[in-house]
C-alpha cells in the first residue's frame, strides 16, 4: 500500500507523535484533533474497514483501544471518552487504512455528534431485526 498515509507512519516515513506501539498496532496522535489528546489507534498491517480486517487483527487493536484510551482520559484529566470508527466515505472515513479515534470528554467541551435519533414505524423494527439476521 504505497500510497496510503498511515501505511507510511507505520513504516516512519513521514513522522507522527507516537504514544504506544505493540508488534500489531501503533497508536498516535490525530494531527488535526477534535480535542486536546485526540489519538488514533491503528494495525500495522494495512486494512481498510471492519469488513476485511481479521479477527486477530481486530483483537489486537481493541486491547490497545481499552490502554491508550485508559491512558488518554488519565493523562488529559478527562470526565469520559468516545472510540469513534468510520467505514467508507459514506460514514465520513477519509483515510483509507482501518482506524479507531480516541476523543477525550470533558463537561461543556463543545463537541456534539449530530444524532437524529427516531422511533421505528409501527412494524419495522421486526422487518429490520429480520434482514439483519438473514445476513449473518
Ligand atoms: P477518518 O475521517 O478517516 O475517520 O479520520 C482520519 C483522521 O486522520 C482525521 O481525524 C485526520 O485528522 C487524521 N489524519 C489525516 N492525516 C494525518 C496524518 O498525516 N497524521 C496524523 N497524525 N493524522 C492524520
Ligand atoms: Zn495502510
Amino acid at each position: 500500500m504505497v500510497e496510503c498515509i498511515f501505511c507510511k507512519i507505520v513504516q516512519g516515513e513521514i513522522p507522527a507523535a507516537k504514544v504506544y506501539e505493540d508488534d500489531e498496532v501503533l497508536a498516535f496522535l490525530d494531527i488535526n484533533p477534535i480535542l486536546a489528546g485526540h489519538t488514533l489507534v491503528i494495525p500495522k498491517v494495512h486494512c481498510e474497514t471492519l469488513a476485511d480486517a481479521a479477527p486477530s487483527v481486530l483483537e489486537a487493536c481493541m486491547r490497545a483501544v481499552k490502554k491508550v484510551g485508559c491512558a488518554v482520559m488519565d493523562a488529559m484529566a478527562a470526565e469520559g471518552l468516545n472510540v469513534l470508527q468510520n467505514n467508507f466515505e459514506v460514514a465520513g472515513q477519509e483515510i483509507d487504512h482501518l482506524h479507531f479515534h480516541l476523543i477525550p470528554r470533558f463537561r461543556n467541551d463543545g463537541f456534539r455528534v449530530p444524532w437524529p435519533a427516531k422511533p421505528y414505524p409501527d412494524g419495522e423494527l421486526e422487518r429490520v431485526q429480520e434482514k439483519i439476521r438473514g445476513a449473518l
